[in-house]
């Protein structure tokens, strides 16, 4: 024995009395290595294989489309991933098609029953024809964006999925369909049809990342939210440490593999980078990608994917009434109210807002009255409170009860285009009354 060995033996002796703030130290450790483990150098590299020439533009059943169905594969394989195809393989053939299946089991006995599934589809239109093209056809359509991007975003999840010190309670299926671009082919015969390796589960939940790659001013479109009750505040929540913009569009279109997984009445959200002048064009290609962009937008997803995964409670319930809600239905929650001119006191914060039953932590601020302690403060129309004086609300009478009960100064969490915003406030001395 030397000298040297003495001070390690310690070390090792002292790591073990862990303290619950080791653990949580620890714990953090853990996120940001997998966090770390996302990153654009191999998005690229990923993207780069998937989009190159030689795969043909990856038609589902083509040459190339199986070529990038050997690359997925090759890329999940190296990161040890339990095959949930048929037969042990990764691979759920059907006709001349291919889903590639993958399972991380869930770390709860009492919840591994239960399903989170995360999809990207890997195939495109290959040369292009009239109904699948925007044209030129009979060029390669490499669909750099359309959507290798999602397949990279999602082979970095997986990989960062390893870095956790312990699996979260619900498995996680990674899925990769094949013949999206045919009709979401893969995705409708997954449900139909699954797998011996993945027929015991149930599906809870599932998300889709379909075009991540063209990050424009860090605005992430996010579909799909109003699928179940609380999902825009998970989203706030996953967002911490991306902080992207987020645009919440309330449109449920079959245009993707969330579609198939909502109209089974699985509660899904889908991330998009936003439709470009090179969607389904051969000019959809690799120079176009925001690499760097689809670090924040991947860890973003592993974020949503994990909290999901790891929350004790129940499974969010769907919510039937997301299909027939749209566009309009939110411009109408977030109008702002009418501003009546006020007879009585002078209100003591100046604010007004509207609760949405599909988000009742998160009422719409619909009027700040001007030259009041809440515009003072920077409270802007469209924000949504959630949190007074750090505390979370149960719903908008919560809100006001905080606000009322709050002394002449006032710390206000707003989710304002999906970022958590702090604003602090100052009542008017004078004001009494209302909120
Ligand atoms: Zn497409």
């Amino acid at each position: 024995m030397t000298n040297h060995a003495r001070p390690f033996h310690l070390a090792i002796a002292l790591a073990s009395l862990a303290s619950p703030l080791d653990v949580a130290a620890r714990a953090a450790e853990h996120m940001s290595a997998a966090h770390a483990s996302i990153r654009a150098a191999d998005a690229s590299r990923h993207v780069h294989a998937l989009a190159d020439d030689a795969l043909e533009g990856r038609e589902g059943g083509s040459r190339g489309g199986r070529a990038a169905g050997a690359y997925v594969v090759g890329s999940i394989e190296k990161l040890g991933l339990q095959p949930a195809g048929d037969n042990g393989t990764y691979y759920q053939n059907f006709g001349s098609l291919r889903n590639i299946l993958a399972l991380v089991p869930g770390g709860d006995p009492a919840l591994a029953h239960e399903l989170v599934v995360v999809g990207a589809h890997y195939d495109h239109v290959g040369y292009g024809n009239a109904s699948n093209s925007n044209g030129p056809t009979g060029y390669v359509h490499n669909g750099a964006d359309d959507n290798a991007s999602g397949v990279a975003g999602l082979i970095e999840i997986a990989e960062a999925l390893g870095h956790l010190p312990s699996p979260p309670r619900r498995s996680i299926l990674i899925a990769f369909w094949d013949g999206e671009e045919k009709g979401l082919l893969g995705s409708y015969h997954f449900l139909r049809v699954r797998p011996a390796a993945v027929a015991p589960f149930t599906i809870v939940f599932s998300v889709n990342l379909d075009m991540i790659g063209r990050l424009r001013g860090e605005r992430l479109e996010v579909f799909g939210a109003r699928t179940a009750a609380g999902l825009r505040m998970a989203c706030l929540e996953a967002n911490a440490a991306a902080n992207l913009e987020l645009a919440f569009d309330w449109e449920i279109t079959d245009d993707s593999d969330h579609y198939p997984f909502i109209a089974a009445r699985i509660p899904t959200v889908m991330f998009h980078t936003g439709l470009h002048d090179q969607y389904h064009r051969p000019s959809d290609d690799t120079h176009l990608v925001n690499f760097g962009g689809m670090e924040p937008v991947a860890r973003l997803a592993f974020d949503f994917v994990t909290a999901v995964a790891a929350d004790p409670r129940p499974p969010r319930a769907f919510r039937p009434e997301c299909r027939g809600e749209s566009a309009a239905t939110r411009r109408s929650l977030e109008a702002p109210a009418v501003d009546v001119v006020a007879a009585g006191p002078r209100p003591r914060w100046g604010v007004g807002t509207r609760g949405d039953r599909c988000e009742p932590e998160a009422p719409v601020v619909v009027r700040v009255a001007a030259g009041s302690p809440m515009a003072r403060a920077g409270l802007m129309l469209g924000d949504r409170i959630v949190a007074i004086d750090g505390q979370p609300l149960a719903d908008q009478q919560d809100m006001l009860a905080k606000l009322a009960a709050a002394a002449d100064r006032a710390t206000v969490d707003v989710d304002r285009k999906g970022r958590r915003v702090r604003l602090e406030a100052t009542a008017d001395a004078a004001a009494v009354g209302q909120p």
